[in-house]
C-alpha cells in the first residue's frame, strides 16, 4: 500500500484552524446579510446564529508592536479571532450585537478608523515596493499611507456612486493590477548600462528577448561582452533591469509617476477594464507624494459629484466620454493620452525571436 502524501509547509495554510467558531460552524450555510453602519457587516446564517464584523484600516506595513496590540484588541475586545483582507484591511469577528461598539471604540481611541465597506474607498492595495521586491523605483507602500491619511472620510463613509479600488504599482510591470484608480511608476529616460558588470550579472539573450520593442542588442564594450540599447526605440518600460541590474533605469529625478483610471478586476456589471493613463510626469515625490495625491482627489471628487449610483469608475467615463472627463477633472490632454491595445500591436515586440 503506498503511503498518503504528508501535505508540506508552503502553500497557502488551512483556514479553518484560524476561523472564527461561528463563521466555522455555519460555512456555506448563511441565509441573508447586511451593513449596519460603514465599515460593519451583519451575516445571519441559516441555523439562526449571527455574526458580525468590524472591518479597520491599517497602516499597511506593520511593524510586530502594531499587530501584538491589535491581536491585543481581539483577545480583549472580539473573542480572539482576526483576519486580513488582500488591502491590509483587519476584520475582528464578534457573535453579540452589543461587542460592535466597544470594539469600535477602542479602535478608534487606538487610531484604527473603522470602515472601508460598500461605496467607501477601502484601502490603497499596492505592491511590495522596497520591502520585498528588488526593482521598485519608489515606495508604493509609503504612496498609500500619504493618499489614505488624505482620503480618510471617505474611508470611514459610503458616500461614493460605487466602490473605488485603487492601486499603486512601484515599477511599470504593475505586479498591483488594474484599479479604478491606479498610481504607478513611469520611467522617462532609457537604462544606463554599467557595462562593468554586465558579463558577470546578466544572461544576455534573456535580456534582448525581454525588451517588449527589441531596442536591446548585444555589443562588446572594452573588450567585454555587454549590452547596448537603441534610445531611440526604447520605451523606458524598465522590463530589462530585473534580469539585468547593471541596466540600471530607477533614478530619483526622472523616475516619476503615472496615474491611470478606469480599471477593474471583477466581471460584476460589466466586463473586467484595462485602466487607461490620464496624467503622466507627476514627481516621485517621498514621503507625501503631495502632486500625486492633488490629482488623484481632482478624479476623486469628479466622479462623486458626476458619477450616476452604482456607476464604477469606468463605466462613468464610458457614458460621458474621455473629452468630458478630461473638462471635468481639469487634467490636461495630450497626444499620449489616444494609445490602446490595438495599437500597441504594431509597435510592439509580440514575438519571441531575437533580432539583432
Ligand atoms: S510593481 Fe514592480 S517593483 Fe513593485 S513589487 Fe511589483 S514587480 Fe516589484
Ligand atoms: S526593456 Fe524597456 S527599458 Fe529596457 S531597453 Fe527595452 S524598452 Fe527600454
Amino acid at each position: 500500500m503506498t503511503e498518503l502524501r504528508r501535505p508540506i509547509e508552503s502553500g497557502v495554510p488551512d483556514p479553518f484552524q484560524y476561523m472564527h467558531p461561528v463563521l466555522k460552524s455555519n460555512y456555506g450555510h448563511w441565509k441573508w446579510h447586511d451593513r449596519p453602519r460603514p465599515g460593519v457587516l451583519h451575516h445571519v446564517a441559516e441555523s439562526g446564529q449571527e455574526v458580525w464584523t468590524v472591518k479597520a484600516g491599517t497602516q499597511r506595513q506593520m511593524d510586530v508592536y502594531t499587530i501584538r496590540k491589535l491581536c491585543d484588541i481581539a483577545d480583549q475586545f472580539a473573542e480572539g479571532h482576526v483576519r486580513f483582507t488582500v488591502r491590509s484591511n483587519i476584520e475582528f469577528m464578534v457573535s453579540k450585537f452589543e461587542m460592535v461598539q466597544p470594539l469600535i471604540d477602542k479602535l478608534a481611541a487606538e487610531g484604527f478608523p473603522v470602515g472601508g465597506t460598500g461605496n467607501s474607498i477601502s484601502m490603497i492595495s499596492h505592491t511590495q515596493g522596497w520591502l520585498h521586491c528588488d526593482i521598485p523605483g519608489t515606495d508604493a507602500s509609503g504612496v498609500v499611507k500619504a493618499l489614505m491619511d488624505e482620503l480618510y472620510e471617505e474611508f470611514t463613509h459610503e458616500e461614493m456612486p460605487n466602490r473605488v479600488k485603487i492601486t499603486t504599482s512601484c515599477c511599470q510591470i504593475n505586479c498591483g493590477g488594474q484599479g479604478d484608480i491606479a498610481i504607478n511608476i513611469q520611467h522617462t529616460k532609457p537604462p544606463i548600462i554599467n557595462h562593468e558588470l554586465v558579463a558577470n550579472a546578466c544572461e544576455r539573450p534573456a535580456v534582448v528577448a525581454r525588451c517588449p520593442v527589441a531596442a536591446i542588442r548585444p555589443a562588446l564594450v572594452n573588450g567585454k561582452p555587454s549590452l547596448e540599447v537603441d534610445e531611440k526605440k526604447c520605451v523606458c518600460c524598465g522590463a530589462c533591469y530585473p534580469p539585468c541590474p547593471p541596466m540600471q533605469i530607477n533614478d530619483p529625478e526622472n523616475s516619476k509617476l503615472a496615474i491611470w483610471v478606469g480599471g477593474k478586476h471583477s466581471s460584476t456589471r460589466s466586463k473586467p477594464t484595462f485602466h487607461k493613463l490620464v496624467a503622466a510626469g507627476i514627481p516621485n515625490n517621498a514621503p507625501r507624494w503631495p502632486e500625486a495625491a492633488g490629482i488623484v482627489k481632482q478624479i476623486l471628487y469628479a466622479y462623486k459629484e458626476n458619477a450616476k449610483p452604482w456607476e464604477r469608475m469606468g463605466e462613468w467615463i464610458d457614458r460621458i466620454g474621455w473629452a468630458r472627463f478630461f473638462e471635468l477633472t481639469g487634467l490636461p490632454f495630450t497626444k499620449y493620452h489616444l494609445d490602446n491595445w490595438r495599437g500597441g500591436r504594431a509597435s510592439l515586440n509580440a514575438s519571441a525571436q531575437l533580432r539583432f
